[in-house]
Formats: structure tokens, C-alpha cells, sequence
């Protein structure tokens, strides 16, 4: 019998965003429950009961599960696992940092970056930075465990009123990983992976220092900010601003390149996002073939332009 348990992403207190853009996936493959693994989180159970198509929402709690270490919660997901079909979670950095490791642990294969369900055990994903779409089946009989590219999904709906049970496991949790603090940049913008907007730089910026260009307009368009990996590397930006392959798939309604060449590796991040607008002094820039707006130029002199006019 068809029946999936949706791994919730969460910071203790809200439900993040990518959990119910997994959950229109999981609820196209079938029943779906959702598990709310925390200390209390109660709050968090609420929000996912609250969303449109969830059967029932597990409610794990214990002290151990106060901050999410995949090491600690891939034994409990595991266990939980037992009683059904397909076992999802979003492919987020959360996602694909703990679902490899309950998969391990279950002795079955992955399914990543799930785009697109054609059936129960049949999915479209991509592969090769995006280049290629693949159609994969796992075979019948084998628990199916699967990452949600939430660009690819529309978020479900409010509007449900799903019970919440509390549940247990038996699982062994680890002694070798423990968690020790949390070093994190506060930021008053727009979470990257579900802003509406968001204002990236690359490499053409040029600086750390030069970046503020960069967040002044995106502070006037109320957007996230994000970068490309070669500004990554060069250290003008921390790397949970990477946007790409190997950074943050994102799917805004409006998105900025600027200073960016438009590598294959970043495209793929930005494959599901609404108007791109480009802005590079090197009219060949491989960016100006994806973009829908594309401004040539030097970005010194273009944005600051565009955020004055913003107002
Ligand atoms: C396995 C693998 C994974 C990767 N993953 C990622 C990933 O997740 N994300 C990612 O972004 N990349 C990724 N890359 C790297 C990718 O291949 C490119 O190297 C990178 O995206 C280039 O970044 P960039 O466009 O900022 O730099 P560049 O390619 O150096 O381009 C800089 C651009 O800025 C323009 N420019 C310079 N000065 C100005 C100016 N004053 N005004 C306007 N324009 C200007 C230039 O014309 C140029 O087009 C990956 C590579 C590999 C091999």
C-alpha cells in the first residue's frame, strides 16, 4: 500500500517553506504523513497539520533532536521508515544532508532531485548540472527514498487539520557526533531559497568590499542576496550564498546575474526562476542567452543607476 512520510525542515519554531513544496510532491505519489522530528517543536507539528493533504503529522520528540544533526536523526528516521512505501524529504541542504544517511541506513538506494512524478515509482530528474532529464524507476518491492527539488513544486495550501500523534522510536543515536554551537550570519533579507527576488554577483564584482553594490540594491527590491562560486572562492561572499549546482537551487520570480558569465554549473541553479536579468560588461556573456533582460555594461555604473531610479 501506497503510503509516504515526509521529513519536515524546520528550526524548532517554524515550518521551513521547502516542506510544503515537498509535500505537493509526496501528495502526487500518495497518502502522505509528515514527521516533525525536534524537542517539543510543537508549534512547528501545528504548521504542518495546518497544510492541505497531510493524513496525520508524527510528532518525534527528545532532547537530542533540539538541534538537527543528520548523524542523530537519520537512525530515528530509519525507524520511522518501517511503515511505509516512500520515505521523502526536500532537496535542500537539510534534505540532502540527512535522507543519504536514513537511506544508508535502510540499505536501499536514492532518488534525488525528484522534478517531477510520473508515478508511483517513477520520477524525472536531472542530471549533469541540468543538462540532461533522466526518467528513473526504483524497482517494486524496494522502500523508495527520494529528495524534492522544491524548485519544481508549487507549495501546498493552508487549509488542512491533520491530527498530531506523538511517536517513538527505538533507534540508537550515535556518541560520536554531538552537537557543539551554532556559528550563523544574522541577516535581516529574505531566506535565498524562497525569496521572491533575488540579486546575485559574480567574480565581475571584483571585491568583498564591492559587493555592497550589490546588497544596496537588493535591499531596495526587498530581495535575498546570492553569488556565484567563483565569488565564493575568491572570498568576496560565505559560501551559503552559493547559487548552482553545488550551491542553492532557487526558483524566484525575478533574478539578478550581475558580474556573473552564466556557467552551466550556476544556470542549473537558476532554472525555474521567473525574469532573469543580466548585467555584464562582455556582450558574449553566455548569461544573455537564458536571460529575459539583459543590460550591457559595466556594473559599477549600471546598478547603482538602477537602484537610484528604484527610489
Ligand atoms: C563541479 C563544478 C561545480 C560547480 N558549481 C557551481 C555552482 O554551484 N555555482 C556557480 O556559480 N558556479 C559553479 N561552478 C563554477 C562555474 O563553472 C564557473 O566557474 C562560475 O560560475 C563562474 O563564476 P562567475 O560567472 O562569477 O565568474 P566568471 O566566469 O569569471 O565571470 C565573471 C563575469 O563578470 C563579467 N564582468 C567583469 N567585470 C565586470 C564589470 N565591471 N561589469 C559587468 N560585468 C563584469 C565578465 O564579463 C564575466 O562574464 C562549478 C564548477 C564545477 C566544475
Amino acid at each position: 500500500m501506497t503510503k509516504v512520510l515526509l521529513i519536515a525542515e524546520h528550526d524548532g519554531k517554524t515550518l521551513n517553506p521547502s516542506t510544503a513544496k515537498a509535500l505537493t510532491c509526496a501528495a502526487a505519489i500518495g497518502p502522505t504523513e509528515i514527521a516533525v522530528l525536534g524537542d517539543g517543536a510543537d508549534a512547528v507539528a501545528s504548521q504542518a497539520a495546518a497544510l492541505a493533504g497531510v493524513q496525520k503529522v508524527l510528532q518525534v520528540s527528545r532532547a537530542e533532536n533540539a538541534s538537527p544533526l543528520a548523524a542523530v536523526l537519520a537512525p530515528q528516521i530509519a525507524a520511522l521508515a518501517g511503515d511505509f512505501s516512500h520515505l521523502l524529504a526536500p532537496s535542500t541542504t537539510f534534505g540532502k544532508d540527512v535522507l543519504p544517511r536514513a537511506a544508508a541506513l535502510l540499505g536501499v538506494p536514492q532518488v534525488s532531485d525528484i522534478m517531477e512524478v510520473l508515478g508511483e515509482r517513477k520520477f524525472r530528474r536531472p542530471i549533469y548540472a541540468g543538462n540532461v532529464i533522466v526518467e528513473t524507476e526504483v524497482p517494486a518491492g524496494c522502500l523508495v527514498v527520494g529528495t524534492v527539488r522544491t524548485a519544481s513544486f508549487k507549495a501546498a495550501d493552508a487549509g488542512g487539520n491533520a491530527s498530531v500523534e506523538a511517536a517513538t522510536t527505538d533507534a540508537d543515536l550515535p556518541t560520536h557526533t554531538r552537537y557543539i554551537k551554532l556559528e550563523a550570519q544574522a541577516s535581516e533579507r529574505p531566506d535565498l531559497q524562497s525569496a521572491a527576488r533575488v540579486v546575485s554577483g559574480g567574480r565581475g564584482v571584483g571585491s568583498a568590499e564591492n559587493f555592497e553594490v550589490i546588497y544596496k540594491l537588493a535591499d531596495k527590491l526587498g530581495a535575498a542576496v546570492g553569488a556565484s562560486r567563483a565569488a565564493v572562492d575568491a572570498g568576496y561572499v560565505p559560501n551559503d550564498m552559493q547559487v548552482g549546482q553545488t550551491g542553492k537551487i532557487i526558483a524566484p520570480d525575478l533574478y539578478f546575474a550581475i558580474g556573473i558569465s552564466g556557467a552551466i554549473q550556476h544556470l542549473t541553479g537558476i532554472k525555474d526562476a521567473g525574469t532573469i536579468v543580466a548585467i555584464n560588461k562582455d556582450a558574449e556573456a553566455a548569461i544573455f542567452e537564458v536571460a529575459d533582460i539583459g543590460l550591457v555594461g559595466d556594473l559599477f555604473s549600471i546598478v547603482p543607476e538602477l537602484e537610484q531610479k528604484l527610489g
